[in-house]
């Protein structure tokens, strides 16, 4: 493995053991009260203890959907950097590499040289993180192919590579999972052969037998579980099943049937003390979820990959409602022919996404009432449709028809295309890689002991279509204030002061 480059920090505010990284913070905020129109403002100073630990341990990583698209195009594009493979295409010979992940392919402004030039550092270089090459994996799927075969019925990695990831592939073989046809569409039964039978409990035991017998087998420090199953209709809450921890164990245990079998899988890994991401649109992640992770430490994280039409859709309108132009009509066609397209052409299953994919605007929407009268939204629409032809390439097209000076219109139509699981695989990277950085992060405040980020992983935002966040906190959708809350977290952690992008030393003599 290549050796990484050292980054050391000289400040007083920042102190290194062999077991940690010590930063002392001053996080700083403006206050705002509002009186009618009315706007007071002050400055405010927070002093904080951040604390890392540097030994990031032997990580697994576990999907639940393991087979599909993207759980073996990951596999794929893991053992491919890893072992470094280079394949020959008509537009010659291609090399490994891990583009589309902030943390292996992206850069952060450091600071500035002596001649006041930016200089930048790859994201990984911050802060100790999980080498990609080190992750051990692993998974379940209701289906019951080897990786080499799930990687030839996805279509997605180029056909010389799959000969060379054949053999090591085809040893790798899903364990057996939960699958109830109520929750994913009827079009999936079919592939449904590699089940978990039993009870809802017997189910969920069996999940905390399969992670145990992972990690006992590869001595891990850590397990990471990661849903990239099918999509699943939204589970219906109900009180006294899914409000409390308490409840929903009573009712897995009475084997209650509006528990997903995502949220079995949630409440296994919660229980076998792993970080939980949801990377499919559903509720797998209910209340009862939610305080079974705080109360057991642990971290949780969802909902849904921010891939592609999404992540471009956060850009956009942020860029336009700070232009001060006024969105008011956005409308996003897709078109795909994958196994997620062909799950979400059944009704219950779009419903998950179009929930996911209605409200990512809100916020940037929000911070602007010079433009919209409060509760006023642009109309959003969404649709997908499932077109076999064109396999895990989706299309996307979308209109965003804006008002402008003194009414005008402006109306921007973007097409994309591109195959979907070559740009989900880095964000489950990076959701591996942040999410356990971040759970080996500790904060505390002048009054208190260290303590560990909230069980709900809203830092992870950037690389999620609905941020998940704890109760009354808010969701950020704008993609640059997702991804400037990453860079800057890690930089408090090395105690430097956030990106500012004044650039006074060449603005001010
Ligand atoms: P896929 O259909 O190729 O793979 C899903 C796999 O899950 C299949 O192999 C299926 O057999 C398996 N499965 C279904 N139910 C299961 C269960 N209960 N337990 C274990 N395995 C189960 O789909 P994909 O393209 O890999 O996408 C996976 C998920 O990621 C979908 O829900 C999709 O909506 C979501 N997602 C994908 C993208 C993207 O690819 N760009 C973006 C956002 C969200």
């Amino acid at each position: 493995m290549e050796k990484l480059p050292t980054l050391v920090i000289y400040s007083d505010s920042i102190k290194y053991t062999d077991d940690y990284i010590y930063s002392d913070y001053e996080y700083e905020e403006t206050l705002v009260t509002r009186k009618g129109c009315d706007v007071t403002a002050r400055p405010i100073k927070k002093c904080l203890g951040i604390r890392t630990e540097r030994r990031v341990g032997r990580v697994g990583v576990m999907l639940v959907g393991w087979g599909g698209n993207n759980g073996s195009t990951f596999t794929a594009a893991v053992l491919a950097n890893k072992h470094q493979l280079t394949w020959n295409t008509k537009n010659g010979t291609m090399d490994s590499n891990w583009w589309g992940s902030i943390t292996q392919a992206s850069t952060v402004r450091l600071g500035i040289d002596e001649k006041g030039n930016d200089v930048h550092v790859p994201m990984s270089h911050l802060l100790p993180m999980v080498h990609p090459d080190d992750l051990v994996i692993d998974g379940w799927d209701i289906s019951p192919l080897n990786l080499a075969e799930s990687m030839a019925r996805a279509k997605v990695i180029d056909y010389e590579l799959q000969q060379k990831l054949k053999k090591e592939m085809s040893q790798m073989k899903p364990r057996p999972a939960i699958y109830d046809p109520d929750f994913i569409a009827a079009n999936q039964a079919d592939r449904a052969t590699n089940l978990i039978r039993g009870t809802r409990y017997e189910q969920y035991l069996q999940v905390r037998a399969d992670i145990k017998d992972f990690r006992d087998k590869n001595q891990l420090d850590k397990v990471i579980v990661l849903w990239t199953a099918n999509t699943e209709r939204f589970c219906e809450v109900l009180p006294g099943v899914h409000d409390t921890s308490e409840n929903l164990e009573r009712a897995l245990r009475a084997n209650n049937t509006e528990i997903s079998p995502s949220t079995i899988f949630a409440m296994a890994a919660i229980d076998e003390n792993c970080i939980y991401i949801n990377g499919s649109p559903q509720n797998t992640l209910v209340n009862g979820v939610v305080e079974r992770a705080e109360q057991r430490g642990v971290f949780v994280a969802g909902d849904d990959f921010k891939s592609g039409q999404t992540k471009l859709k956060s850009v956009l309108v942020d860029f336009l409602v700070s232009a001060g132009l006024k969105p008011v009509s956005i409308v996003s066609y897709n078109h795909l022919g994958n196994n997620d397209g062909k799950n979400l052409s059944a009704p219950k299953q779009f419903r998950s996404k179009e929930i996911t994919k209605s409200n990512v605007v809100d916020d940037m929407v929000q911070s602007n009432d010079v433009l919209y009268k409060p509760g006023e939204k642009p109309d959003h629409v969404v649709v997908i449709k499932y077109v076999p032809y064109v396999g895990d390439s989706k299309r996307a097209m979308d209109e965003y028809t804006s008002e402008i000076l003194l009414h005008g219109t402006n109306t921007i139509v973007v097409h994309n295309t591109c195959e979907d699981s070559l740009l989900a695989v880095p964000l489950i990277l990076d959701l591996v890689l942040l999410s356990e950085l971040f759970a080996r992060m500790a904060f505390r405040d002048a009054d208190h002991s260290y303590q560990s980020m909230h069980a709900v992983l809203s830092s992870l935002a950037y690389l999620l279509k609905a941020p998940l966040v704890p109760k009354d906190a808010p969701v950020i959708n704008a993609l640059f204030r997702q991804r400037a809350a990453i860079e800057n977290i890690l930089r408090a952690a090395l105690a430097l002061p956030p990106n500012n992008y004044l650039g006074l030393e060449h603005k001010v003599p």
